[in-house]
């Protein structure tokens, strides 16, 4: 038996933490063939986080599952070198700097991702907004500068770049175009989880049985795990942090689960903290769920409704109803008080074992 525990720390307030916990049991069942599990593995220094990757190989294919875990690697690292705003020369860098009307070179899957972010847009009703960048790096330097952005920094920020500002060709001359000089676009809400589905594609092409990737707490899961059970996580208390035992289980079929945290990454300014995610519609950070965890067919999605139920609260949970295979939890309030809202379908997802109640706080209904 092989056991392997993550612990993923969601700062601020709740300092609450997710803690996983996979089991990779050698036993086949039935005439199913016998799996391993080859990991997890630990990468640092991938996306300015920590990766674990697992690979679920036959047991005679113990070299395949090694292949696998190097190429789920590359396929992260390609994706944080297209896609990463900091790197000038990458794909996204490349674009932000360049002068409207000229057309930047960009791998048709970048393309296609960018198109996908402002589908997202509107799905979210521009909860989750890529092309706020601007306001972005405006509260990102609020804690190097001491003071917050006045309304009229954060109006002039928000005016220069919108999808608008952005012309997609596919095809042969694969590539965008920025109508103005000031449009930019901040995949820094999806790049991990992007990542973690191409990592995943990329096992599964090269014919791994199941796999796991976790870059910094965006997931996803393929295939049987060992003994053919499914995987599972353990969601920790955030009000009880010390505590071993999980606030609740989640079982997830072949699925990506993210969360966004509001008081994960933050600036802080006279000694309030200010999150990271912005509120794209009034250029304020959003704060009013300061933890939300997605589930999603893919991690792309889970990462971007994470980010978008960041800023609209519980009240996107309704919007998250209308979409097909996403469910969230969205937690909101402080130490004191608190509150857990879920998508009807969150609460199949939950494991009990028989004779466990679910811990306090209750489960409230949608606003
Ligand atoms: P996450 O931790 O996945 O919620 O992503 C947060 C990061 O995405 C921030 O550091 C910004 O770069 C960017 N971001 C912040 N707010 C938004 C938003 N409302 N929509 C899209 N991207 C955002
Ligand atoms: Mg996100």
């Amino acid at each position: 038996m092989s056991l392997a525990a993550r612990r993923v720390m969601w700062g601020g307030t709740f300092a609450g933490i997710l803690a996983l916990t996979f089991v990779g049991l050698f036993k086949s069942r039935g005439s199913d063939p016998i799996l391993i599990q080859v990991g997890p593995r630990s990468i640092p220094g991938i996306m300015g986080t920590q990766t674990e990757i697992t690979a679920v190989v036959r047991a005679d294919e113990e070299e395949l599952g090694e292949q696998a875990h190097e190429v789920a690697e590359e396929v992260l690292r390609t994706m944080e070198s297209r896609l990463s705003v900091h790197i000038k020369q990458s794909e996204l860098g490349a674009l932000n700097s360049a002068p409207a009307g000229q057309l930047v070179p960009m791998s048709p899957e970048t393309v296609e991702l960018l198109k996908r972010c402002r589908e997202l847009t509107e799905l979210t009703e521009g909860a989750f907004d890529p092309t706020a960048a601007p306001v972005f790096e405006l509260w990102a330097e609020a804690g190097e500068h001491g003071r917050v952005p006045s309304p009229e920094d954060i109006r002039q920020a928000r005016e220069q770049s919108t999808w608008d500002d952005f012309e997609f060709f596919p095809g042969e001359s694969d590539g965008v175009m920025k109508r103005r000089d000031s449009a930019e676009v901040d995949l820094g809400a999806i790049a991990k989880g992007y990542a973690v589905d191409r990592a995943i594609e990329a096992m599964r092409s090269l014919g791994s049985t199941g796999g796991l990737v976790n870059v910094g707490g965006d997931m996803r899961f393929f295939g049987p795990r060992p003994g053919g059970d499914e995987w599972t996580i353990g969601l920790q208390d955030p009000f009880n942090p010390g505590s071993s035992e999980p606030m609740m289980r989640l079982r997830l079929p072949a699925a990506a689960v993210c969360t966004s945290g509001n008081y994960r990454r933050y600036s802080e300014v006279d000694g309030r903290r200010y999150s990271h995610i912005i509120d794209p519609r009034t250029g304020q950070p959003a704060d009013t769920a300061p933890s939300v965890t997605v589930v999603a067919g893919d991690a792309l999605a889970a990462d971007a409704w994470a980010t978008a139920l960041s800023v609209l609260g519980p009240s996107g949970l309704g919007l998250v109803e209308g979409q097909e295979s996403v469910e969230a939890l969205v937690v909101v309030g402080d130490e004191n008080e608190h509150h857990l809202y879920m998508t009807s379908g969150f609460g199949e997802l939950i494991l009990q074992s028989p004779g466990e109640t679910m811990a306090e706080p209750p489960v409230a209904s949608l606003p």
